[in-house]
């Protein structure tokens, strides 16, 4: 028997608004109204009231200090302390993010890290709550302006944060510390101070948290959409200077992804990262509000970088043609090698062990086509190797795309043997024609 407020055996559970096809009668359903209110609509009515209010100087230098301060709060306190843990603050200093924080209208401190643990932890796939795969724009906003189904979101433990009493405190008295600071602080700041209470509201109030809104929004989209991937490239976070720009260096974000504990996100002193620059001059004497800021060695930074590039190398090579890999050529006979160079026969070179077809390349053979004619059907591993020229790095190069056997016991050579086994194994910076030890006797062709 069913019990109360279970669902009976032969009915599935009814499937969230999101999963619905929409239509006129659910559209409205599928809105994520008080958020839409939030990033939307007042924004709207806002950009509307600054046709009526006049921008004076003073205010707009609030709006400036004000949205530097806000934006801070997100990064410096929401991002890095709070979500990743990158340092440790003292408690002015983190009552002072939580409520700048909170004048960025994005959610309090333990609901915002909840979602960003869940976005590095499942980047680019359905649990991430803002991927991009999803759309820049979903990854932008979509993704707070419609209804989500929780059971698709990873769940990610922000029970550390449980300790921290500020976070506790600010997410109980969320709604009052938004009004506060988001609206009614900047507006009293402009009316107490220089008499103008509706500029000081619509301007360093409404449009400051707007832009601020939006910088940050661009690190979930533009961040992971244009720039570089100089640590891993196997996800979407990039670099890029202008999304650092417009977020207080938040954009070096490939950085970031891979090295989320490191307080920074550019780890070299002349690119923007005002935030990491700010978490710095915090813990220096006479502040000392931060401390323990998190850095990974460079060593294990270089190492991503370094293995990135060799990706990058790799793909590169793989668009070239270096010749049939050894393993797959023919073994031939020196008997049938000698025999397939008849007069009228082909035109067979041996170079160290492997046959090459020189056919179509004699005519073209920048030291005449005589030297080549004179090798056909020998081995011209010493005339090759500096018995007749040193041949370059090139001629190498173009030998092996050429190759087209291996002659029987050819490899059999000590000194070739070791280089030969590297090559066998794909080690494709080997080139197998190259002796740096003539053996004795070689060099006769
Ligand atoms: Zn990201
Ligand atoms: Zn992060």
């Amino acid at each position: 028997m069913a019990t109360l407020g279970s669902i009976p055996e032969n009915q599935s559970p009814p499937k969230h608004i999101q999963h619905h096809p929409t239509s006129l009668r659910n559209w409205y359903k599928k809105i994520n109204w008080l958020n839409t209110t939030l990033v939307i609509i007042i924004p709207l009515l806002g950009l509307y009231l600054t046709r009526t209010t006049p921008l004076t100087r003073p205010t707009l230098i609030w709006s400036v200090v004000y949205y530097f301060l806000t934006a801070f709060g997100i990064t410096g306190g929401y991002h890095r302390l709070w979500s990743h843990r990158c340092y440790s603050a003292r408690l002015p200093f983190r009552m002072l993010l939580a409520f700048t924080g909170a004048g960025a209208i994005q959610g309090s401190i333990r609901w915002w890290s909840a979602n960003h643990r869940a976005h590095h932890r499942w980047t680019d796939t359905m649990k991430d709550p803002y991927s991009v795969m999803r759309g820049l724009l979903f990854s932008h906003i979509g993704w707070l302006v419609l209804n989500s189904d929780p059971k698709i979101k990873g769940r990610t433990d922000v029970s550390d944060l449980d300790s921290d009493a500020v976070v506790v405190w600010q997410h109980k008295n969320y709604g009052k510390c938004l009004l506060f600071a988001a609206w009614v602080f900047p507006m009293i700041v402009a009316g107490l101070g220089w008499g103008d209470w509706w500029g000081g509201l619509v301007y360093a109030g409404i449009m400051r948290a707007c832009f601020v809104q939006q910088a940050t929004f661009c690190v979930n989209s533009l961040a992971h959409w244009i720039g570089e991937q100089p640590f891993d490239d196997r996800r979407s976070p990039r670099d890029h200077m202008l999304t650092a720009l417009v977020t207080m260096g938040e954009g070096y974000h490939n950085f970031h992804h891979e090295f989320p504990s490191d307080y920074r996100n550019a780890i070299t002193w002349y690119q923007y990262d005002p935030t990491k620059w700010l978490i710095y001059l915090f813990s220096l004497p006479p502040f000392f509000q931060t401390h323990s800021l998190k850095t990974f060695r460079s060593n294990e930074i270089e190492k991503g970088r370094l293995q990135q590039q060799q990706k990058a190398l790799d793909k590169k090579r793989q668009t070239l043609d270096w010749g049939l890999p050894l393993s797959q050529l023919p073994v031939i006979d020196w008997d049938d090698f000698k025999a397939r160079c008849t007069d009228d026969g082909e035109m067979l070179v041996a170079v160290a062990g492997v046959i090459h077809d020189m056919s179509l390349f004699v005519s073209e053979h920048p030291g005449g086509k005589m030297l080549i004619k004179s090798a056909i059907g020998k081995d011209a591993t010493g005339v090759f190797n500096g018995g007749v020229y040193e041949h370059s790095n090139a001629a190498h190069n173009l030998l092996s795309t050429m190759r087209v056997g291996v002659l029987r016991g050819g490899q059999e050579v000590e000194v070739w043997k070791k280089q030969k086994t590297e090559a066998m194994k794909g080690n494709w910076m080997q080139q197998v024609t190259r002796v740096e030890k003539l053996v004795e006797g070689a060099v006769a062709a």
